[in-house]
């Protein structure tokens, strides 16, 4: 059952009380390998399922467009105090909606339409916000983009140089969605130094690690950071921008008044419970044992003769390319969530297929982690996942069946925050 209990949504609405049921309930069986989600902890529900949805806030703390801020902002302070303090940075702003929110918001900050700016390629591991073409970010601003060695499938710096001299980019992002190695913070910053460009790191998918201290920091090398808060971070949907002294003013405008209106309060109090968590130890020993995991799972995927780009991992995520095992990413996954193992099909770099047919799958251990799967148990996650895919190709629904059983027993002896 759900926990908190929903006793109140379901005789409202027993339509959306059911699904909610069905959603944790399929949280709970499936392994979940989604590499942008996790389980949030009871304490973040209960804080964004609270009466600060009522309330209206537009400002920040101290500087407010409406009265009744009594309450609102001591939570909004905290939740400040608790980033600056756990990532060490000079200031903070924890009001952007979501992530794609607190990337527009830099663009606000610091560029004209029309400028340029330089991210990652979308089928390379960049996000689309990161200047891709269909993103406003493309459309109103020229996107140059840099991609990876087709050798190494990992980020080449000199291409990346090349590519700043000629384009001089006003704003560098560095981070992405599907890469899985260490990001060289340092030598991005070499090269933003050497064009004067503002270093953006978007940290959303690794910021529990850096929290936890199983990721290299940014923080003295990019003078913004943005992250969502949902991801490795194991907090509410929502995000941060945090960055130097010299640039608070600038981003703080961008965000309010320049993009949003109202913070969601009931969001900032769940943002300030999951920073209070990342800051303890457990948390510390969650970060480095997502990527115990990862590299486990990595390794025995790897020995099942499984294509995985770089070769392995660095962190929590995991991209294979499929092609030599004769199925494309969409049907694998499906056949996949069909064996309750649940993750997405994804570009591979240089991938000859199209992106909403793409050659390989995305994986990441953050969710499974939370459950408390050990590097021991990898091994089985493997093999489950190598079968599946082969019945993916012989269209072989018993063995999925069978393996969807038997993640069910594995899963239903790990405890799931948020069922009881
Ligand atoms: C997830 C993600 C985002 C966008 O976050 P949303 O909350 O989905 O808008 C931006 N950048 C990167 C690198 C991400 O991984």
């Amino acid at each position: 059952m759900h926990e908190p209990a929903m006793t109140h949504l379901t005789a409202a609405d027993p339509e959306i009380g059911g699904l909610v049921e069905a959603e944790a309930r399929r949280q709970y069986e499936k392994i979940r390998l989604i590499a942008s989600e996790n389980y949030v902890s009871t304490a973040v529900l209960e804080a964004s399922g609270s009466v600060l949805t009522n309330k209206y806030s537009e400002g920040y703390p101290g500087k407010r467009y409406y009265e009744g801020q009594q309450v609102i902002d001591p939570i909004e302070t905290l939740a400040i105090d608790r980033a600056k303090s756990l990532f060490g940075v000079e200031h903070a702003n924890v009001q952007p909606y979501s992530g794609s929110p607190a990337n527009l918001a830099v663009y606000l900050a610091f560029l004209q339409p029309g400028d340029p700016v330089m991210g990652m390629g979308l089928p390379s591991g960049g996000h689309l916000t990161h200047g891709w073409t269909v993103s406003a970010t493309g459309r109103w601003f020229r996107g140059v983009r840099y991609g990876v060695r087709q050798d190494t499938g990992r980020v080449d710096l000199d291409e990346v140089r090349d590519l700043a001299l000629e384009n001089r980019p006003k704003v560098i992002f560095c981070g992405g969605t599907a890469i899985p190695r260490t990001i060289d913070f340092p030598g991005f910053a070499a090269i933003a130094r050497e064009i004067d460009a503002v270093l953006v790191a978007d940290i959303s998918h690794i910021a529990g690690l850096i929290a936890g201290g199983a990721h290299p920091s940014p923080v003295g090398h990019a003078p913004v950071i943005t992250t969502t808060t949902h991801k490795t971070l194991r907090g509410p949907r929502g995000a941060m921008i945090m960055s130097d002294a010299a640039h608070a003013t600038a981003l703080d405008k961008a965000v309010f008044p320049g993009l949003q209106g109202g913070p969601h309060n009931h969001t900032t109090a769940a943002v300030a419970v999951a920073l209070r968590e990342a800051a303890t130890p457990d948390f510390r020993e969650y970060a480095h044992r997502v990527v115990a995991n990862a590299k486990a799972l990595a390794e025995a995927l790897s020995g099942r003769g499984f294509d995985l780009i770089t070769g392995g991992t660095d962190n929590h995520l995991i991209l294979i390319d499929l092609t030599s095992r004769g199925v494309a990413g969409k049907p694998a996954a499906k056949a996949l969530d069909r064996a309750g193992i649940e993750l997405n099909y994804n570009t591979v770099p240089f991938d000859p297929r199209k992106p909403f047919d793409p050659s390989g799958v995305r994986l990441g251990t953050a969710a499974i982690t939370t459950r408390g799967l050990r590097p021991e148990q990898m091994p089985t996650l493997a093999a489950w996942i190598d079968e599946a895919v082969k019945a993916a190709g012989d269209a072989d629904e018993a063995t999925i069946e069978r393996i969807a059983g038997e993640v069910r027993d594995l899963m239903s002896a790990y405890p799931m925050p948020g069922w009881v």
